[in-house]
């Protein structure tokens, strides 16, 4: 069994330990050692990173209490070496895993609901309690936890005696009934975990849930937390000022002057819309091939297009609309009312390197053609 040195302590950032063992495998080597501060993947939480001796460790495991730690350089075994753990990454994780645990007990006291998934990525965590939260459920959550962190409460980890945890109430995923480690947020919160956390809930710094959707039945709420939260401020900060600066809006005018753009845009697009129908109808060609229809113009949207369809729909069996692109590509639709076009289509795309199809009356697509070559196509249909 590997010491984890990181369970007494978790702020030890510096240690020496003992080679055990030192294997190759592919990639590199896994070393065990007597001890480590070094935090193994699990519970929702990545692997530890920093150095053995100044050599990066990659990876760290662990599996029947022994802790492995991947490296790309072998060490003696039995020999002293020095490591370092990646500090900065380790105590933004604590802040959030402990930040995790604060928010998930609220919940659970608030609504009696569980979290059921719990997971760490670089910057953010997602953690899906069991019931639905509505905006200001989850607003009132948010307070509550940030009002905890000014209260600084002590949070503490221990094993309990297994005779006496059937009868402690705490929070926990798995069933377990041996190696229980319990993490409590004093006041807030009791719950079975295997991580590194900060010492009291001042360090965990602003809590701000960034995100939520309905999940499996529940919820998934994204979350950050300490260092990330303040990164993440001012990322929406610079943004926030850029915005700003564009729009020569005060910090509370800026949300309103986006708006007014953003309305002042649909309603120009509308009529660039409107505009570029009636364009592709003054540029309207109708030719009439056997029994075919075929209309072309240029720069139509399938919209356009789908309206000159139905106004000739009924002028003969089958309707094709073309509409030239800026490549020499045709947008096309072919429709009928009494006939199955995708024969039709499907010739039409096999001649001239074309894409589309659809239902048996009504076909779109592209091809790549000269408008003498699709009409001779008609003619032969
Ligand atoms: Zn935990």
């Amino acid at each position: 069994m590997t010491i984890k040195l990181y369970e007494n302590d978790a702020y030890i950032k510096e240690f020496d330990a003992t080679v055990i063992s030192c294997d190759e495998c592919k990639n590199g080597y896994l070393v065990t050692l007597d001890q480590t501060a070094f935090f193994p993947e699990g519970g929702g939480q990545q692997a530890d990173k920093g150095t053995i001796n100044d050599v990066d460790v990659l990876d760290v495991q662990i599996k029947d209490e022994i802790i492995t730690h991947k490296v790309h350089k072998p060490f003696e075994v039995g020999t002293t070496v020095s490591c370092k753990i990646d500090w900065g990454t380790r105590f933004a994780r604590m802040q959030g895993h402990t930040g995790e645990h604060l928010v998930s007990g609220i919940i659970n006291t608030m609504f009696g609901y569980d979290n059921l998934g719990f997971h760490m990525s670089e910057k953010t965590m997602t953690l899906d309690p069991s019931g639905l939260l509505t905006p200001d459920d989850i607003k009132e959550v948010e307070r509550r936890a940030n009002m905890a962190v000014y209260e600084n409460k002590a949070v503490t980890a221990y094993y309990p005696d297994p005779e006496k945890l059937p009868t402690l109430s705490y929070r926990s995923k798995l069933d377990l009934t041996e190696g229980v480690r319990l993490v409590t947020i004093d006041g807030y919160d009791t719950c079975a975990c295997c991580a590194p956390h900060v010492k009291s809930t001042g360090e965990i710094g602003l809590i701000k849930i960034i995100d939520y959707i309905q999940y499996k039945g529940g919820m998934r709420l994204t979350m950050v937390c300490g260092i990330n939260a303040f990164e993440d401020y001012c990322a929406l900060h610079d943004d926030s000022k850029k915005m700003m600066n564009l729009l020569s809006a005060s910090r509370d005018k800026v949300l309103e002057f986006v708006v007014k753009d953003h309305d002042v845009i649909g309603s120009q697009k509308a009529e660039i819309n409107r505009l570029n129908a009636e364009l592709s109808k003054a540029n309207l060609e109708i030719v009439t091939v056997s029994n075919s229809l075929c209309g072309f113009t240029k720069g139509a949207s399938f919209d356009d297009m789908r309206a000159l369809v139905n106004e000739n729909i009924d002028k003969a069996e089958l309707v094709a609309f073309f509409s030239e692109g800026d490549n020499g590509d045709y947008s096309y639709i072919v429709s009928s009312q009494t006939a199955d076009v995708r024969d039709t289509v499907k010739a039409l795309n096999a001649q001239f390197n074309g894409k589309g199809g659809g239902r048996p009356n009504y076909a779109q697509g592209k091809i790549v053609a000269d408008k003498q070559s699709v009409i001779d196509f008609f003619e032969n249909q």
